[in-house]
């Protein structure tokens, strides 16, 4: 890749597990409908939970919005009752598939090494990893940051992990549905070590608790190439606010 075609900043949501049938169809539309009216300076991903993809792909078949997905397995198929592989999600219209969420850490044990077979599935798949990595308060506290933020990143990334297929979200488990977001010089401090270790050009995504009022100026900060939304991502107002709030 040149510098010729760099790739755009990325506004991803991440629904978690919320929405059904309707609200997910509405928020997709209402989505989709602006993008497609509006000059974009950034791609859009739209990541609902795995039984309300096929409704969101229709709802935003034509737009410029992308479908992904919060996690897959890293085989491609079996005996693994209750799991989606990245062939599935490909098969399904999604380019993303997000990994290594530090909800998916907390509370289903995910580790590094994990996180990393993930990766390389959604890559075999042809979609593009959102790998998540951050630190806890705890760490953050006892000056472990940028310690745990390099190791999680070395032990995520998949070998052939690169600006076309992988993109990094840095999100402070702290700031995640807090309310509370790293300050802009925090979010620069990582975001440059990220840049120092990561393969080239590759998109750094900043989260935790970004909302409309306060896009703007995270998203100004340096090696911040878009962000991961989670609560804000549920109301299409909020969510195109910050859209609108990437740095033309
Ligand atoms: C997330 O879960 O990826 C996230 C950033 O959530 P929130 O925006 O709600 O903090």
């Amino acid at each position: 890749m040149t510098m010729a075609d760099k790739l755009l900043p990325l506004i991803a949501g991440n629904w978690k597990m919320n929405g059904l049938k309707a609200t997910a169809r509405g928020l997709a539309r209402d989505i989709a409908e602006r993008a497609r009216t509006t000059r974009l300076a950034c791609d859009i991903a739209l990541c609902p939970p795995a039984p309300l993809l096929v409704v969101v792909a229709d709802a935003i078949e034509g737009a410029p919005v992308a479908l992904g997905a919060q996690d897959c397995h890293p085989e491609p198929f079996g005996p693994h009752t209750g799991d989606v592989s990245a062939e599935m999600l490909a098969d399904m219209g999604c380019r993303y598939a997000i990994v290594g969420h530090s909800e998916r850490r907390a509370e289903h044990g995910e580790t590094d090494a994990l996180v990393r077979k993930k990766a390389a599935a959604a890559h075999r798949a042809g979609l593009v990893a959102i790998v998540c990595i951050g630190e806890t308060l705890a760490e953050r506290d006892g000056g472990k940051t940028i310690e745990i933020v390099t190791r999680q990143l070395k032990g995520s990334l998949p070998e052939a992990a690169a600006a076309a297929n992988t993109v990094v979200a840095y999100e402070p488990v702290w700031a995640i549905g807090t309310g509370r977001t790293a300050t802009a010089q925090q979010i620069a401090e990582v975001h440059a070590r990220i840049r120092a270790d990561a393969p080239p050009d590759i998109r750094i995504l900043y989260g935790g608790s970004v909302n409309a009022k306060n896009a703007r100026e995270i998203l100004a900060v340096k090696n911040v190439n878009g962000a991961l939304i989670g609560g804000a991502s549920l109301k299409a107002d909020d969510f195109w606010t910050i859209v609108q709030s990437v740095p033309h």
